[in-house]
């Protein structure tokens, strides 16, 4: 559109220049050297301009020739990077396909076409680690130190060998690094909370969660207060029992549903003389969630002698959640000490109720078996074998089950995995040395 105005502009420009020449006829007159040229001034002018048209033309060609060398160059540049690129991004590819020659040839391509090493160098470390050369991609990670730009994916291929070798020391040394550089990041703060956890570096450890973790989520509550826990038990350990209850007080607070945290809290309780306060904590967290573990530290909280009395205040603690299987397995429990069978029998037939789970049929069968009903015992153990697991430490990380609550998985080593909860499924990795769904331990007098 503007072309076309100037166009026209021009046109109608010229037109009056040439209706004021012709309107106004003359003649002019070059006198020089001796000789004198006359002409009408229509063609003086039209003369001056073509020669001003010749003029642009070869001043045109001029700069296109002069610029040829140049603009030849550049093409061949800009051909070699997209190649190049082609290379690099062939190479990625085999890469994410696992075929190691592919990789390894578009890595030297890429490499000798590309003036970007932060690219080509990741590339070639990958195609050597592809390749199993766990040499050469350590001396490409250890080049990309050098450089702002890669230093980064430097230190995390490093860390990633170090982690592999499971040198703790150097894996240590590297995640400190890659988290001043990216502090911001997921992926570094989990690695760095990991290690910490692995060297028991508690309180480091609930730094590093704090600093990366933005926002209040369940997840994270329950994450955090499993790291209290552990700070807690630092601190029992070295006599400070003030100190511990602070924290798994604080843990309890976090998840109050979480039976570790009010185990350990109750523990220390107890030591500083304060029983009842210890079962009003075990009370507190068996209306949210009642474990199996809670019952005797409430025996411990509440004194009592004998048998019968301790049925008595387990059957009170399991009325604050009538409807959970636990309640009634605890009870049974009891009931079986003191040799109420009748009793046993009914909980342990409306736990089944409640949870129809693997770990309420065998406690049940045990219970037949000590009663010497090897018939119906049998019979139990079959539908035990039928049914779901029960609730167990289960890890979410890998779906491992272990006997014991810990803060770090024993089998793939997450942190603040473990669950109380029916495994959903999730295929075990390796079978782990801990017990699977473990039973309520039953111990029956001889009839
Ligand atoms: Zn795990």
């Amino acid at each position: 559109m503007i072309r076309l105005i100037r166009f026209v502009i021009v046109v109608a420009i010229l037109t009056a220049l040439a209706v004021a020449v012709a309107e106004r006829p003359g003649t002019a007159a070059i006198d020089w050297l001796g000789y004198r040229l006359e002409t009408p001034i229509w063609i003086l002018l039209f003369g001056l301009a073509l020669l001003a048209l010749i003029a642009g033309i070869i001043a045109r060609l001029w700069y296109v020739i002069g610029t040829l060398p140049g603009r030849m160059r550049e093409a061949r540049v800009t051909r070699r990077r997209r190649r190049g690129y082609v290379a690099l991004t062939q190479g990625l590819v085999a890469v994410a396909a696992g075929d190691v020659g592919e990789a390894e040839r578009n890595a030297k391509k890429a490499e000798g076409l590309l003036d970007d090493p932060p690219l080509t160098m990741l590339l070639s470390a990958q195609a050597a680690q592809l390749g199993g050369d766990e040499r050469a991609a350590e001396v490409f990670f250890t080049a990309m130190l050098g450089r702002a730009e890669t230093e980064f994916l430097g230190v995390r291929g490093l860390l990633i060998q170090a982690m592999k070798r499971k040198d703790r020391d150097g894996a240590m040394r590297l995640v400190r690094r890659a988290y001043r550089l990216r502090p911001k990041s997921e992926w570094v703060a989990e690695n760095l909370l990991s290690l910490q956890a692995q060297a028991g570096q508690w309180v480091d450890a609930e730094v590093t969660f704090r600093d990366s973790t933005s926002g209040h989520t369940p997840e994270g509550a329950r994450r955090h207060a499993a790291l209290l826990v552990m700070r807690g038990r630092e601190a029992e350990a070295a006599g400070e029992l003030r100190q511990a209850g602070r924290l798994f007080a604080k843990a309890q607070r976090l998840d109050p549903g979480f039976a570790r945290a009010a185990i350990d809290r109750a523990h220390v309780l107890i030591a500083n003389g304060r029983k009842q306060k210890a079962a009003r904590v075990v009370e507190a967290t068996w209306r949210i969630a009642p474990h199996p573990d809670l019952v005797d530290v409430y025996v411990d909280a509440v004194p009592t002698e004998g048998k019968l009395n301790r049925l008595r205040i387990i059957e009170r603690l399991a009325a604050l959640h009538s409807d959970h299987a636990d309640s009634h397995l605890a009870v049974a429990r009891m009931a079986i000490a003191a040799e109420f069978w009748r009793e046993a029998e009914a909980r342990l037939e409306t736990a089944a109720r409640l949870e129809p789970s693997e770990r309420v049929f065998r406690m049940w069968a045990a219970f037949e078996e000590a009663r010497g009903d090897t018939a119906r015992a049998q019979d139990l153990h079959a539908r035990a074998d039928a049914a779901r697991s029960g609730p167990a430490w289960t890890c979410r990380g890998c779906g491992d089950i272990q006997a014991e609550w810990a803060a770090v998985c024993g089998h793939c080593e997450s942190v603040a995995s473990l669950v109380w909860e029916a495994p959903t499924g999730l295929p075990r990795l390796a079978p782990s040395a801990a017990g699977a769904a473990t039973p309520l331990p039953v111990t029956l007098p001889h009839p």
